[in-house]
């Protein structure tokens, strides 16, 4: 049967269209290949994946980062009253000022007792308003008396942007042992991380108000300045710890968002 010339028109449009479409389904599966190439490449090559994976977790970090472990912290709040916790909020976190208890040989929990049995002489004028948010004994027990956030009455004007940690000390100059040095350092890494607070803003009573408070780190200023390096130290050994165990497990990011999720304290 002979072709008609309209019919073999139509054939070769038809087949054009289809060489076209070919064409850019060719283009277009080449411009995924070769994006594919180059992600692997940026992947394996150039850079080494667990950089990929820590400055992920690095990004991370920065923002809602409490890399430092919760230290051990016996909570016993005090009684909501006028003269050791009122019940009021701080204006903000700004600093963490250290004490010293000025009464050696004393336990943390005499001292947390105390402050609570103030709530008995609220109209009694001998009875001072004090407390603290954190007490840490002579063995490096560490009890909290007062919410973070909340007032307690220990540094004066300061009390209304920090959080207070009072430590107890076995003579009258006012050094701290070993096991409540290393309780101290903890819980300011602890705390100063989960707050975002830098050196400067970890602060003696002496720097509020000229208090010799906690008087032996006011009267060796180096010791002061040993304190604040030992601190600092001691966040970052945490952050490096933590951030190179959860670095090599398997889902590192689930991994760093648990962890943070477990040690986000009692907000
Ligand atoms: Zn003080």
């Amino acid at each position: 049967m002979k072709k008609r010339p309209a019919d073999n028109r139509k054939r070769k449009s038809t087949h054009a269209l289809f060489w076209i479409i070919f064409l850019e389904v060719c283009v277009v599966l080449a411009g995924l290949a070769y994006l594919l190439y180059q992600t692997g490449r940026n992947r394996t090559d150039d850079v080494d994946p667990v950089t990929i994976e820590y400055s992920e977790i690095e990004k991370q970090t920065e923002e809602a980062a409490v890399l430092v472990p919760r230290p051990d912290i016996d909570e016993q709040l005090l009684t909501i009253n006028a003269k050791s916790r009122p019940g009021e909020s701080c204006k903000s976190i700004d600093y963490i000022v250290i004490h010293y208890l000025a009464n050696p040989g004393t336990t943390a929990q005499e001292n947390r007792d105390y402050f609570e049995s103030l709530k008995d002489f609220i109209d009694n004028d001998d009875y001072y308003s004090m407390s603290a948010n954190y007490v840490i004994g002579i063995d490096g027990e560490i009890i909290q008396c007062v919410p973070d956030g909340e007032i307690a009455y220990a540094s004066n004007e300061a009390n209304q942007y920090s959080i207070s940690i009072e430590n107890c000390h076995p003579s009258k100059s006012g050094q701290f042992t070993e096991a409540t040095y290393q309780s101290l350092v903890h819980l300011a890494a602890y705390l100063s991380e989960l707050y975002d607070l830098d050196r400067d803003h970890i602060i003696r009573h002496y720097d509020v108000t000229g208090k010799a408070c906690p008087l032996y780190y006011v009267v060796h200023e180096n010791k002061w300045e040993k304190l604040l390096d030992d601190i600092m130290a001691y966040r970052e050994e945490c952050r490096e710890e933590a951030l190179s165990r959860i670095v090599e497990t398997e889902h590192p990011v689930d991994e760093l968002t648990a962890f943070l999720e477990s040690n986000a304290g009692e907000e």
